[in-house]
Formats: structure tokens, C-alpha cells, sequence
């Protein structure tokens, strides 16, 4: 029989039940949807994966290529070029007019596939590296005005092949208003019946120059490491391990691969492994990049990252928020150039890096011209804009080689509004150029700063006569050339600027430095590369006027009033000839 109190519990057990089976309803239903947001996020993390199940945009079969896609592809001779091998062109005159047209040889470019073997050039110390599994993915962005077609999709399979899925967010092609019609229509056939889908191409109306494109390439990546390819470019395996992970480790840095070379006669791959010694970038006081050997202690490896004052400019990665950071491009830099010296200068200031990653490896044709249309001087503009906001005081050593652009003399070139790029200082709280010499690149030689003497070099018999160059100066490429005297400019230009340096008491200009040659029995004033002389051959003294080579102890000799006269060394004798007016003494 049932008890009251067994009635009771019964009712009560039924009620129960119920709010129990709701209650575990409720968080079987919570349960499932938290599995279920844990399954979506663990299969989609984000978009690189996403692209990764979907690469292509659609399978078609071969007879639905357009025949423009067929035509294309039929240039190429298969064989030709493998192992990034060069092709010889037997019509000489064939090839002097492709490579006079377009500034390399398109022919062979045409009939080397597009997909061709490379070979390994890295370094063994490069190949024994393990990167992290995870690593930023780019977005590599590649720009062009009017480039070759096979050449252009050569870069474009280059990066696709040899870069590993889940690293390569996207390549952004920005056609920068090419009307070669070969980009125009036959590309973007291309694009949607042979490339993945991760291949977007983004077509400027107005050409804009590379500065602009590169910056809308940017503004429309989205992947978290930017990597910057000119359109005429082959990566190597293991190309991007090496740049991802720099830019993983020290998001503030930007990245410089090693550039090889492809010929622009044979389109041969020349690789160089690279050792010990490595080359990083420097600048020109006019405003130019150059080469410069890399100071090292002998410890370092051959495969690690050596920190560079500058960059070339066409190749290079970055974190994708960092370079916006910074402030990316400057939009008022039209055309080609000053852009590199622009965002190194910028970069080392605003607490930032950069530097040469000697295991990646991409070869570039190397154009002895641009076959485009570039507005008049702009990388003379661009670099004025540069050096207003980035060089501070010592932009005096760029106007000397550009007084056309000086901003305080009336001209008639307007290099455009920069208070917004000045700003960036301000808000970055970006240190001094001064700064930036002093710490990154000491070795740069400050013609005016590190002298006792400087500037125009008056002789006093012959007032009217000055040190000069005689447009013999090769800066950077030190050739060497006899010094010798012309009409005093009324400004001070690079042609007449000569300083005697505090520390070597060199008598020099930029990269060249005096010494004596005796030249069949008449000595003259010799100007050699500064870097590598032996200091004993490069020294003088300034004495009451004279000019004494202290090695051999011959005085610099004004030979007569005129113009185009090389100098000579000869014997003290205290007259006039031998004495000579510095425009500026340092204390
Ligand atoms: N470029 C561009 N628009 C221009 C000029 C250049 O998109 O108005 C591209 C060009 O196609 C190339 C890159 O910018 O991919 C760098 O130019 P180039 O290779 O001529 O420079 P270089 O390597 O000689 O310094
Ligand atoms: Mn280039």
C-alpha cells in the first residue's frame, strides 16, 4: 500500500523529473552548441584556411580554355630554361631590338615555362635551419605597368610553387593602368582559368607609379606579413621561411631577401649562396642607394641576418600593421624612386629595423632602363620630399648635389605638401638623423661635420681658380681620376666640395680620397676610393696655407689661371701657387 509519505516523495520525483530532464536538456543543448563553435573555429580559424580547402576557383577541362590561354601557352618550348638555365637568342639583331623594346629579353621569357626548375642556391648553413611551424601568413603584392605577361606569371608561379600553402595568404597583383593588351585581356582569362583562387588582381585606372601601387597593394592585402615582389622576379625554395620568420620574431622589422640575378640577355638564373661577407645598403648624399660591404667581428654565420642602414626598395617583407604603423608609403611620391631611402630613413628612426635575411633567395632581372613612363625627375622630387621630413639639418648635403630643388630658392618645381608626413615624427616620437648616423650607419663619411676644413678650395695666386673634379667622380663606384682646378662657382656644388677629414686627415670628397701619382715624371693629385687605403698614402697636412702631402712631402700647385688644368704636386716653395683658402674652418 502507498503511505502518504511514499505519495509524496512519488509526486515529487515526477515534478523533479521533469525540471531534471529540462534541466539536462537545456545543457545537452549548450553542450552541442559549444562542440559546435569549437568544430567551426577548429576548421575555420580564419581565411588562410579557408583558401587552403578551396586553392582553385574552378577545375576546367582543357577543352574549355579560351583559346587566347592556348595561344599563349604555346610559345613555350618545353625544356628551354630548366634549372634556370639561360637561352641563347642566334638573331643578334632580334635580340638587340626585344631588349632595346623591352628593356630584357621578352623572347626568351616567352618560350621558358612558366613554372621552370630553379636551382638551390642556399647556403648549407641556410638548409640545416628549422623554421617554426606557424609563421605569419603574407600576402605577397606584386605591381606592374605593362611587364611581359610570361614574365609576370613566371613571378606569380614562382611564389605559388615554392611557397608552402599555409603561408601564402594571397598574392595581390596590382596592374598599375598597364595598356599592353596582353595584360589587359589575356591576364585576367588567365587568372580565372588557371590560377587559385588566392590570386586577386586589382587593376589602377590611372598609372599611378610604383610608390601608389605598391600602397594600394598593401591597403588591400589582409594578410598578416606584407611581402613587396617586382613583377620580373623568381623565388627560390625556402624562399619565405626564412623572411617570416624574422617578421615573427621582431614584428618592427623589415625583412630584405638576398636578390640574385637573372640576366636580362638569357634570363639564366644566377644564384650566389652568399658566405661570411655580405653586402648591405648604404645612400649617396645626392640621394642614391648603394652597396656597402657589411662590418661584421668574424663571428657571425653565413646564414644570419645582417642589419642594413637602407634597401634597395623592390623586394622586401614587413608585419602588414607595422609598415601602416610607420606610415606606408608617402602618397606624394609620384612616379619611380626615393621611395627606399624614404622608408629605410623612416624605419631606423621610428624604432624600427631592417635587415638582409641571406637564406631567401629571389632573382630579379636587372633592367638597364625603365620601359615606362615615369614623370619628369621624380625620384629627384620624391627624394627632396625624403629628405625635408627624414634628413633634418643635414639635407644641406643633398641640396648640394640638387640646388634645383632647394626649397628656399624660387623654382618652379613644387615638390607638393608634406606636413602630414612630417607629422608622423611627432606622433611616432621618432628619433633624430642625427641619431640614425650616429648608431646605424657610422661609417657614412659627413663631409662638412667630421672635417677641419671644408668646401670650395681657393688658390691664392689665382683666386678665381678652385679645387674641382672636372665631372670626373664616379661617387661610389670609385673610379679613380686626377684632380684638377676650374672657375670658382658661385655656389658650392659636389664638383668643388672637398674636405680634410678630422680623424684621417684625408684630403677627400664623399668616397674619394687624394694621393700622389707620379705620372711620367709629372706628379698629380690622385683620387682613389677612400675605403681600403692605406692611410699613410691619403694623409696631409694644411700649413699656413699649403697643402702638404705628408708620405711624400710635396705641396698641391695651382699649374696656371686656367680652366680644365689638372693639379700638380711639387716641392714646397712657400709661393702663392702653393697656397690655397678653405671656405670653412672648424674650430
Ligand atoms: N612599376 C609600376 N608602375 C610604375 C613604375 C613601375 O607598377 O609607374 C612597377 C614595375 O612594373 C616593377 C616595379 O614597379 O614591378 C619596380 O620597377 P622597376 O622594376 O622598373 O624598378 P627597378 O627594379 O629597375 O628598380
Ligand atoms: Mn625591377
Amino acid at each position: 500500500m502507498i503511505t502518504p509519505i511514499r505519495l509524496i516523495w512519488l509526486k515529487l520525483r515526477h515534478r523533479l523529473n521533469w525540471r531534471v530532464i529540462k534541466l539536462f536538456m537545456c545543457m545537452g543543448y549548450g553542450v552541442f552548441m559549444i562542440a559546435l563553435v569549437i568544430h567551426m573555429l577548429q576548421s575555420n580559424p580564419g581565411p588562410v584556411k579557408a583558401l587552403k580547402s578551396s586553392p582553385y576557383r574552378h577545375l576546367y577541362l582543357e577543352e574549355e580554355i579560351p583559346p587566347e590561354i592556348v595561344q599563349f601557352e604555346k610559345q613555350i618550348v618545353p625544356g628551354l630554361g630548366e634549372d634556370g638555365k639561360g637561352i641563347e637568342i642566334k638573331d643578334k639583331k632580334l635580340l638587340d631590338e626585344t631588349v632595346k623594346k623591352y628593356a630584357f629579353n621578352r623572347l626568351a621569357s616567352d618560350q621558358i615555362s612558366l613554372k621552370r626548375t630553379l636551382p638551390d642556391v642556399r647556403h648549407e648553413a641556410c638548409k640545416k635551419i628549422q623554421y617554426d611551424d606557424t609563421l605569419p601568413a603574407a600576402s605577397v603584392i606584386i605591381i606592374f605597368n605593362n611587364e611581359i605577361l610570361s614574365t609576370l606569371l613566371r613571378t606569380v608561379w614562382s611564389v605559388l610553387q615554392r611557397t608552402p600553402p599555409e603561408f601564402l595568404h594571397e598574392i595581390v597583383l596590382v596592374d598599375d593602368a598597364s595598356n599592353l593588351t596582353e595584360i589587359s585581356t589575356v591576364l585576367p582569362i588567365y587568372l580565372k582559368y588557371r590560377l587559385p583562387a588566392n590570386v586577386i588582381l586589382h587593376r589602377l585606372v590611372e598609372q599611378v607609379g610604383l610608390i601608389g601601387a605598391r600602397l594600394a597593394g598593401a591597403k588591400v592585402a589582409s594578410g598578416e606579413a606584407i611581402i613587396f615582389l617586382d613583377s620580373h622576379c623568381e623565388a627560390t625554395e625556402g624562399w619565405i621561411q626564412p623572411l617570416l620568420q624574422r617578421i615573427k620574431d621582431k614584428p618592427n622589422n623589415l625583412v630584405i631577401p638576398s636578390i640574385d640575378s637573372i640576366s636580362d640577355k638569357t634570363l639564366a638564373f644566377n644564384g650566389f649562396p652568399g658566405g661570411v661577407g655580405i653586402s648591405v645598403g648604404g645612400f649617396t648624399w645626392s640621394g642614391h642607394f648603394t652597396w656597402i660591404p657589411f662590418k661584421h667581428n668574424g663571428t657571425r654565420k653565413p646564414s644570419d641576418p645582417a642589419p642594413t642602414a637602407t634597401m634597395a626598395g623592390g623586394l622586401f617583407g614587413a608585419n602588414r600593421e607595422f609598415f601602416f604603423k610607420i606610415g606606408g608609403y608617402d602618397e606624394g611620391m609620384k612616379g619611380w624612386g626615393g621611395e627606399n631611402l624614404e622608408l629605410s630613413f623612416r624605419t631606423w628612426r621610428c624604432h624600427g629595423s631592417m635587415e638582409n635575411v641571406p637564406c631567401s633567395h629571389v632573382g630579379h632581372i636587372f633592367r638597364d632602363f625603365h620601359p615606362y613612363f615615369i614623370p619628369h625627375d621624380s625620384h629627384g622630387i620624391n627624394t627632396a620630399r625624403m629628405a625635408e621630413v627624414w634628413m633634418d639639418e643635414y639635407k644641406r648635403l643633398f641640396y648640394m648635389h640638387r640646388q634645383d630643388l632647394q626649397r628656399e630658392i624660387p623654382s618652379p618645381i613644387d615638390i607638393g605638401d608634406i606636413s602630414s608626413r612630417v607629422q608622423i615624427k611627432d606622433t611616432l616620437k621618432c628619433k633624430s638623423f642625427k641619431w640614425y648616423l650616429d648608431t646605424v650607419y657610422p661609417d657614412k663619411f659627413i663631409l662638412d661635420d667630421q672635417s677641419i676644413a671644408y668646401g670650395r678650395i681657393r688658390n691664392q695666386k689665382y683666386p678665381n681658380i678652385c679645387f674641382d673634379h672636372l665631372q670626373r667622380d664616379t661617387a661610389h663606384k670609385n673610379g679613380f681620376y686626377f684632380l684638377g682646378q676650374y672657375p670658382c662657382h658661385n655656389v658650392l656644388g659636389d664638383s668643388q666640395y672637398f674636405s680634410l677629414s678630422r680623424d684621417k686627415f684625408e684630403l677627400r670628397n664623399e668616397y674619394m680620397c687624394a694621393k700622389s701619382f707620379d705620372n711620367e715624371g709629372s706628379i698629380k693629385v690622385q683620387m682613389v676610393g677612400c675605403r681600403d687605403q692605406q692611410s699613410r698614402k691619403t694623409a696631409w697636412k694644411f700649413e699656413n696655407g699649403a697643402l702638404i702631402h705628408v708620405d711624400s712631402g710635396l705641396c698641391i700647385t695651382a699649374p696656371n689661371d686656367s680652366a680644365g688644368e689638372e693639379l700638380v704636386l711639387s716641392k714646397c716653395d712657400g709661393t702663392k701657387q702653393q697656397m690655397w683658402d678653405f671656405e670653412f674652418l672648424n674650430p
